[in-house]
């Protein structure tokens, strides 16, 4: 039986493990090609928690997407590379994306009831996962799932085994889908909302599972919100991306108590913990991704904005270890 892992005993922690580059993915085509996602780049660490945030239509998903190879046939790779271990995976054959999807990069969704089997009992469905991936018995199989469902604190896991998955509460469903997410021992775990539909008691059950299990085992986590709320006491590194572009990066302490770009001040004052007090508001929605603006996407509606900002996209800027995109800060 292959062991969990405890992080202290994997190597290389710190070290990049997914590497985005420069990645520009659209939807559809000319002249109402959708620039989703526009030149963003950001690293994952080995064993570290870095959260994507942005509002709804921000490219969130379709960065996860393509981080699994799952985009859709209307997406379409316009440049840059995703680096993993790194190795090119952007274009991999399907087979061989095949083996590291689900292998080595496990990925959990907002709605597990969505992906899970209705017809097949929920251990078996891991079991599956582990079978496919890992050319074990049944029998091997159903012991590492009870192991797993174990790891994952359901409780009562030999009774949980055989059943459906609508006899199981969203929460528990959501363990179901991370014990399938973590079956083979990945190093990397993508979760998109993955609390999104569960109430606030579960969703912060479900968030802390995350964090154990990040530890435990030394998994890196992409955790995709699109409240920065979440993410305070849970992930290392925050993503803070804007229609399309990333706005700010940097570890979640400066995030919370030094924000430098005006969208990453409002994400804090829409959310419920924030740490100091912002008087902004944004009012409006993102721009449209078909005619984006010429500057800095925000500057529609920035409180802040500067003539350059509608004009000139912003320099990449900041402090050590942060980067921040903004005409105003970082300077
Ligand atoms: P949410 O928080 O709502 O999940 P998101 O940040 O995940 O949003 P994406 O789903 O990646 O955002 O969408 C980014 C942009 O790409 C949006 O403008 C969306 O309408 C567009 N888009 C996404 N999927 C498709 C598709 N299959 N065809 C055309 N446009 C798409
Ligand atoms: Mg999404």
């Amino acid at each position: 039986m292959v062991a969990f892992q405890a992080k202290d005993q994997i190597k290389n922690v710190g070290e990049v493990l997914l590497s985005v580059r420069n990645l520009r993915i659209y939807y559809g085509r000319e002249p109402a090609l959708i620039r989703a996602v526009d030149g963003v780049s950001f690293d994952i660490k080995r064993g570290e928690i870095t959260a994507l945030v942005g509002e709804s239509g921000s490219g969130k998903t379709t960065i996860a997407l393509s981080i699994l190879s799952l985009l859709p046939p209307a997406a379409k790779i316009v440049e840059g590379d995703i680096l993993f271990k790194g190795r090119s995976i952007l274009h991999l054959k399907s087979r061989e994306m095949q083996r590291i999807r689900g292998k080595e990069i496990g990925m959990v969704f907002q709605e597990p009831h969505s992906y899970l089997n209705p017809l097949i009992k929920v251990g078996d469905q891991v079991a599956e996962t582990l079978i496919l991936h890992e050319n074990i018995g049944k029998e091997e199989a159903r012991s590492r799932v009870i192991n797993i469902f174990e790891k994952v604190r359901i409780a009562d896991p030999q009774r949980i085994y055989h059943y459906y998955p609508h006899q199981l509460s969203g929460g528990m469903a959501q363990r179901v889908g991370i014990s399938i997410a973590i079956a083979c021992n990945p190093s990397l775990l993508v979760a998109d909302e993955p609390t999104s539909n569960l109430d606030l008691t579960v969703q912060s059950q479900i968030l802390h599972l995350l964090k154990n299990l990040s530890k435990e085992l030394g998994l890196s986590v992409l955790l995709i919100t699109h409240d920065l709320g979440v993410v305070s006491g849970l992930a290392d590194r925050v993503v803070i991306v804007y229609a399309g572009k990333v706005a700010e990066e940097a570890d979640v302490y400066s995030i919370y108590t030094n924000p430098q770009h005006p969208y990453t001040e409002v994400l804090l004052a829409s959310s419920r913990v924030a740490k100091i007090k912002s008087n902004i508001e944004a009012s409006g929605f993102l721009p449209d991704l078909r005619n984006p603006p010429a500057g800095c996407r925000f500057s529609t509606r920035c409180p802040y904005v500067l003539e350059k900002c509608s004009s000139e996209p912003p320099e990449v800027r900041g402090p050590n270890n942060s980067r921040v995109y903004c005409w105003l800060r970082g300077g």
